[in-house]
């Protein structure tokens, strides 16, 4: 490249800059900038000759003379630009990084790989890599662009079909979107290793890949639409931004929208807007995903509670109550009660009246075994509860207060217990600890109902 700037007297002070040393002139923005020395005699015109350039595009776009302060003036907007940018950046990469390592879902990692690639593509794009190595070849420069720029649109696509329920992308369109990135990927690896040959067809391939992309987003968020995903609206608004400006872009480039300074830099800007509303899309994922996790959980809850008691009284069923009894630390006492004369209670009250009376007596039950307990229907209207050895439970007042409650009809209600102390560490203690109240109660009925039969001693020993 040689540029030449024309005196008003005739006099003309030359440029020479190659893709090597053209680096050193690149200012943030990526603005190419020479010193013009004073001279006497003002500037008439600038002219330039460019041999063998690879960009497609040309070199120089919008060639003007400016003064120090407007150089200063510009490197310090275009810093804030892409600081802003970098920082927010790094800062949604750190805490996305940090959430998958806590949540483990594909589509943090893909915005993760996503922001990781934009940050490059900035530095490379933004001249700041031209600044921290001015000895890098320009062309070396144009091939990072590319390539984190590809991969970055790659890492979208990825983000969408990881973002999505999986029946979003069933069929074509998943094979097309993956057909699209891995295309993508493939042109920005084959610049980075050919450039500059073959430039120009593989800037093309690039361009119309791009092209493809932005098609591709609607055509996603309609399927997203009649696939009835409870994701679409905020990745529809999180996308809005680049496919705008990406068709501004490409308006521009056909040459219907003028050049204009925004919207040269407006991947960027897309970039950033679309990285803050996608972190808020992940958010808004995470929050449906753990409300879904917490119903279910409440439903387990529930499911388990249903699984474990019997559904007449609200005791523990049978199976819970073994489950739970067996392994207990320490001497236990387990009480075996079997209500007198059912029979003729369901005679006289009827079914209905029988489990009425099965519900107050379970009452009478719980509220005398006390905490720590376990209360179960093992059957029938047969019950068993379980306790500390020590623990206060009177079996002779919990029959004076079952004979003194009121049930249906003013019945007068009576029961037997069986009482027997012993160890509960094993299976084969309970069928001994249990076959020595079962054999109390059987005395206890033996002996006149109404009644409680204690076996002193301990059935089993430890
Ligand atoms: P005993 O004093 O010797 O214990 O006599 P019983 O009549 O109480 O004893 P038995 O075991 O002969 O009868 C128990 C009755 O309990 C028979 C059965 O119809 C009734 N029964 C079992 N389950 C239920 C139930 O869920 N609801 C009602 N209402 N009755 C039940
Ligand atoms: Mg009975
Ligand atoms: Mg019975």
């Amino acid at each position: 490249m040689t540029i030449g700037v024309i005196h008003a007297d005739g006099h003309v002070a030359w440029f020479d800059a190659d893709s090597r040393s053209l680096s050193r002139h690149v200012q943030l923005g990526s603005i190419l900038q020479f010193a013009v020395p004073a001279y006497t005699a003002p500037v008439t015109r600038i002219v330039w000759r460019i041999e063998g350039a690879a960009n497609r595009r040309g070199v120089l776009n919008g060639v003007h003379l400016s003064d120090q302060h407007e150089s200063d003036r510009s490197n310090l907007w275009m810093a804030t630009i892409y600081a802003g940018f970098g920082g927010l950046a790094l800062a949604l990469l750190i805490y996305n990084f940090a959430l998958w390592g806590a949540l483990k879902y594909d589509f943090q990692l893909a915005y993760c790989l996503m922001l990781f690639m934009l940050l490059l593509y900035a530095m490379s794009s933004s001249g700041f890599l031209a600044w921290a190595a001015p000895g890098i070849d320009n062309t070396h420069r144009m091939r990072i662009n590319y390539l984190t720029l590809a991969a970055s649109a790659a890492m979208a696509l990825l983000f969408a079909r990881t973002y999505f329920e999986r029946r979003v992308f069933e069929g074509p369109l998943g094979r097309i979107t993956d057909g699209l990135a891995a295309t993508l990927l493939a042109i920005g690896i084959g610049i980075a290793v050919l450039a500059p040959r073959w430039f120009i067809m593989l800037d093309l391939m690039f361009s119309i890949a791009c092209v493809a992309l932005i098609a591709l987003m609607p055509i996603i968020v309609w399927r997203a639409w009649v696939e009835r995903s409870r994701y679409l609206w905020m990745f529809a608004l999180a996308w809005t931004a680049p496919i705008v400006m990406a068709s501004a872009r490409i308006a521009q480039a056909f040459t219907l929208l003028p050049w204009n300074f925004w919207l040269d830099n407006s991947t960027l800007v897309a970039m950033t807007v679309e990285a803050l509303l996608s972190s808020l899309a992940i958010a808004y994922r995470i929050r449906l995903l753990s409300a879904e996790r917490d119903h279910a959980v409440a439903q387990a809850a529930v499911d388990r509670l249903l699984a474990e008691t019997d559904p007449l009284t609200g005791l523990l069923n049978r199976r819970a109550f073994l489950t739970r009894a067996i392994g207990r630390a320490g001497c236990q006492q387990l009480l075996l009660l079997d209500i007198d004369h059912f029979k003729t209670v369901n005679e006289t009250l009827g079914h209905d009246g029988g489990d009425e009376v099965l519900r107050v007596v379970s009452r009478v039950l719980r509220r005398a075994a006390g905490e720590g307990a376990l209360v179960a229907r093992l059957g029938g209207e047969e019950f068993a509860l379980v306790a500390d050895a020590d623990a206060p439970i009177d079996p002779v007042r919990l029959l004076a207060e079952l004979r003194a409650t009121r049930m249906p009809f003013d019945i007068t209600v009576t029961a037997s217990i069986g009482v027997c102390t012993g160890f509960l560490s094993s299976d084969v203690h309970w069928k001994k600890l249990y076959k020595c109240a079962d054999l109390a109660l059987f005395d206890a009925k033996a002996s006149g109902r109404d009644r409680v039969h204690v076996v002193n001693g301990l059935a089993v020993a430890a």
